[in-house]
C-alpha cells in the first residue's frame, strides 16, 4: 500500500470538520460499501467531526445496508473535504455538487485515467475500493477505529467486487484483510442471504435469459433486453442488469455482454465482462471504461451494439489464435 498517500488523506481529514463523502451513479455492492465503510470508520474515530454520504441515485437491491444523509443546499459543500470513492471519472460521480468542496481526495482501484482530486489515490491492482479502504484502516489503526457495522459495509464491497473471491485480483492480501474484517463477528448468513437470494420473478428471468442467449462466431455470448421484456417480467432496470452474471460459465465464451435498455430512448447500457481476455479497451471506445475483464459502456442503436459485438469477437477471434490454455 502507498503509506505515504494513505499518510496525507489522514492528515487532510484531520485538517476538517465537515467530510462528505460521494461514489459513482448506478451505485455497487462496492461503492456503496466503500462509502458507508470510511464514514463509519472516520464517526467512530473522530465523533466532533460531520461526515456525511451526499449521493442522488440509489440502489434497491443494496438497501438493506442502511439509507445515507438527505441531499443538502450547495453551501453546505463549500468548507468541506470532499472524499470519492470508486469513480474513475469526474463525469461519474452520482452528486456533481462534489466539486463544490473545499478539497477533493479521489480514492479508487479502476485504471487511473482522470486525476479530478487534489489528492489522488488509485490502487488499480486492488480488487475492490473496500480493500483499499481496509488497507487504509489497518495500516492507521492506531489512529482509527472500527465496528462490526463498519466491517460489514466493507466486506460487503470485497465480497461483491471479487465475484466472491473468485476473480484474479484476489490476493493474499486481500484475504487477510478479509479475515481483519471477519474478525470484528460480521454476520455472514445475513449478509450472503441479502445479497444472493433473489424474487421469484427473477428466476423466471434467469430461465428467459439462459433461453435467449446469442452466441457470435468465435464465441463471445451476449443478449439484448429490452424494455417490453423487463415489464413482462416486472423488473427494475438494476435487476434486469444482472442478467450478466447469468452468461459467465459458458465453455468457449471468453467474452460476454448484456444490453440492457435504459429509461432513456436512445441510451442502452453495456455490460462487457471476460475471462484470460482484456475487454476494457472495447469499453472505452463506446463512451465506457472500467476493469481488465469487467467493463461498462453505453451505446445509443443497434448499429452501435452491432459493431460493438464485431469488435468483441474479432477481439476473442485474435485472442483464441494467439493463446492457448484456456477453456
Ligand atoms: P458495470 O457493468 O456497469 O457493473 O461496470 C463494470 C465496471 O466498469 C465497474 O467497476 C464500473 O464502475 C466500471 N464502469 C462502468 N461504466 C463505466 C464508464 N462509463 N467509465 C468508467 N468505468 C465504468
Amino acid at each position: 500500500m502507498n503509506i505515504t498517500i494513505a499518510r496525507k488523506v489522514l492528515d487532510t481529514i484531520k485538517e476538517y470538520n465537515r467530510i462528505i463523502i460521494f461514489r459513482h451513479f448506478r451505485p455497487d455492492g462496492d461503492a456503496v460499501g466503500s462509502t458507508k465503510g470510511l464514514q463509519r470508520i472516520l464517526q467512530l474515530s473522530f465523533p466532533e467531526k460531520e461526515i456525511v454520504l451526499q449521493n442522488c441515485d440509489f440502489s434497491d437491491y443494496l438497501s438493506f445496508l442502511g439509507g445515507e444523509e438527505p441531499l443538502y443546499s450547495e453551501d453546505f459543500y463549500k468548507d468541506a473535504l470532499g472524499i470519492v470513492i470508486d469513480t474513475a471519472t469526474a463525469k461519474r460521480v452520482s452528486n456533481q455538487n462534489f466539486s463544490l468542496c473545499n478539497k477533493i481526495i479521489k480514492i479508487d482501484h479502476h485504471i487511473d485515467v482522470e486525476a479530478y482530486g487534489d489528492i489522488n489515490w488509485v490502487e488499480d491492482e486492488r480488487c475492490s475500493s473496500c480493500e483499499l479502504i481496509t488497507a487504509f484502516y489497518n495500516a492507521m489503526s492506531d489512529e482509527l477505529k472500527i465496528d462490526k457495522e463498519a466491517a460489514t459495509y466493507l466486506y460487503t464491497g470485497l465480497v461483491t467486487d471479487s465475484g466472491r473471491f473468485r476473480f484474479r485480483e484476489v490476493s493474499g492480501e486481500t484475504m487477510r484483510l478479509a479475515g481483519l474484517l471477519l474478525d470484528q463477528g460480521i454476520d455472514t448468513d445475513i449478509l450472503y442471504a441479502n445479497l444472493y437470494m433473489k424474487d421469484f420473478e427473477e428466476f423466471k428471468f434467469q430461465g428467459y435469459v439462459l433461453n435467449n442467449i446469442k452466441i457470435t462466431a468465435n464465441g463471445v455470448a451476449y443478449i439484448h433486453i429490452d424494455k417490453s421484456t423487463m415489464e413482462n417480467f416486472g423488473l427494475t432496470l438494476e435487476q434486469a442488469s444482472a442478467c450478466v452474471s447469468y452468461m459467465d460459465s459458458i465453455k468457449n465464451s471468453l467474452i460476454w455482454i448484456a444490453f440492457i435498455d435504459t429509461d432513456k430512448e436512445d441510451e442502452i447500457r453495456v455490460r462487457l465482462r471476460s475471462r484470460f481476455v482484456t475487454v476494457n479497451s472495447i469499453a472505452e471506445k463506446y463512451e465506457g471504461g472500467g476493469h481488465a475483464c469487467a467493463s461498462g459502456a453505453t451505446v445509443h442503436n443497434k448499429e452501435q451494439m452491432n459493431a460493438l459485438l464485431d469488435e468483441a469477437d474479432k477481439l476473442l477471434g485474435e485472442y483464441k489464435k494467439a493463446n492457448i490454455g484456456w477453456l
